[in-house]
């Protein structure tokens, strides 16, 4: 009987606990109705302070396991923990805060149940149209820049809620970048991928795990993993201030040598200084932002630990 598996990453989502259970066995009886599939849960704990774990294992039935990281690493690493852990001949990777609806769970295994071609169902969020037009402004210049280099190009608001099969899941786990940037290695790996729209739902317990600068430090990891237009569009702007600077230069020269204009010190050198000092920072900072990723893989330490390993058959 083939398997699927459900991963669901959590930090402190103690509250949340009883209905995530409450959807993963309802979950399972449907699977099992419709396709015949058996159902196996991964549930990872990235680093959670509260008694998450406590409660999961009190409500959860069934295949179950629950991964506990040593520490925080991340939604993008404790997914691919979770994808390591798995088995299924599916993966479905959820939110553990429920925001993925039930119903278009099923739309994902529907649909890849009913094309032997698809490997990938992903879901597109439908929701940008009620956020702040700045916000929807910055992420289509994200998505601009990062699909810039056009061979891969990352879909727009589609995210970790997807389902796979076991050659795309074996195929991503072969990825071992240490910085994730989970869309751009999703479009990356390529396959036949299909996209659905969905709204999601409120969460039903807690907050919401990501401050703004958290998301701003993710743009930055998608640009500095997947781009290089911004190194190339600073090496562009480099050389026309050059460039300027230089006929600013002659200029200054043919009317001292021809006109006997004396030369207008102060504003001018002021105007240099601050227009190539200010270029030069920018610069230097973006150029650190790359150094820095490379830095990462360079060290090559493990993506994650695992301080323990949780299931029904297991004591601890
Ligand atoms: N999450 C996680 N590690 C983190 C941050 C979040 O495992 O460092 C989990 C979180 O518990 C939730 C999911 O990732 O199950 C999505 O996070 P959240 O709901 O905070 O994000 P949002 O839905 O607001 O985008
Ligand atoms: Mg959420």
């Amino acid at each position: 009987m083939a398997l699927l598996t459900v991963v669901a990453p959590f930090l402190n989502e103690r509250d949340s606990a009883a209905d995530f259970a409450a959807f993963a066995s309802k979950l399972g009886e449907e699977v099992k109705t419709r396709h015949g599939l058996d159902l196996e849960v991964i549930l990872v704990d990235d680093g959670s302070s509260d008694d998450s774990i406590a409660r999961y294992r009190e409500y959860l039935s069934g295949n179950w396991r629950i991964v506990e990281l040593s520490r925080n690493f991340g939604k993008e690493v404790a997914l691919f923990a979770g994808i390591e852990q798995s088995r299924g001949d599916f993966v479905l990777m959820v939110d553990a805060d429920l925001q993925h609806p039930y119903s278009v769970c099923l739309e994902l295994i529907d649909k890849i149940m009913a094309d032997p071609e698809l490997d990938v169902v992903y879901s597109i969020r439908d929701d940008r149209m009620d956020e702040s037009l700045k916000k929807a402004i910055a992420g289509r210049f994200f998505y601009w820049i990062i699909n810039s280099r056009q061979r891969v190009n990352i879909p727009e608001n589609a995210g970790d809620f997807r389902i796979m099969r076991r050659s795309v899941a074996d195929a991503l786990l072969t990825v071992r970048d240490k910085r994730r940037f989970n869309k751009g290695l999703y479009a990356w790996a390529g396959f036949r991928q299909e996209g659905v729209y969905y709204t999601p739902d409120a969460r039903h317990a807690g907050t919401s795990k990501w401050s703004r600068l958290a998301l701003v430090a993710l743009s930055l990891e998608g640009i500095t993993s997947f781009s290089v237009l911004p190194l190339r569009v600073l090496s562009g702007v480099g050389v026309l201030i050059g460039l300027a600077g230089m006929l600013y230069g002659l200029k200054i020269l043919f009317e001292v040598m021809f006109h006997g204009i004396d030369v207008p010190g102060y504003p001018s050198l002021m105007v240099a200084v601050l227009v190539l000092g200010g270029f030069n920072l920018a610069l230097l900072g973006l150029l650190g932002e790359y150094i820095w990723v490379a830095v990462s893989e360079v060290k090559d330490r493990p993506l994650y630990i695992v301080r323990r390993i949780h299931g029904p058959d297991r004591s601890s």
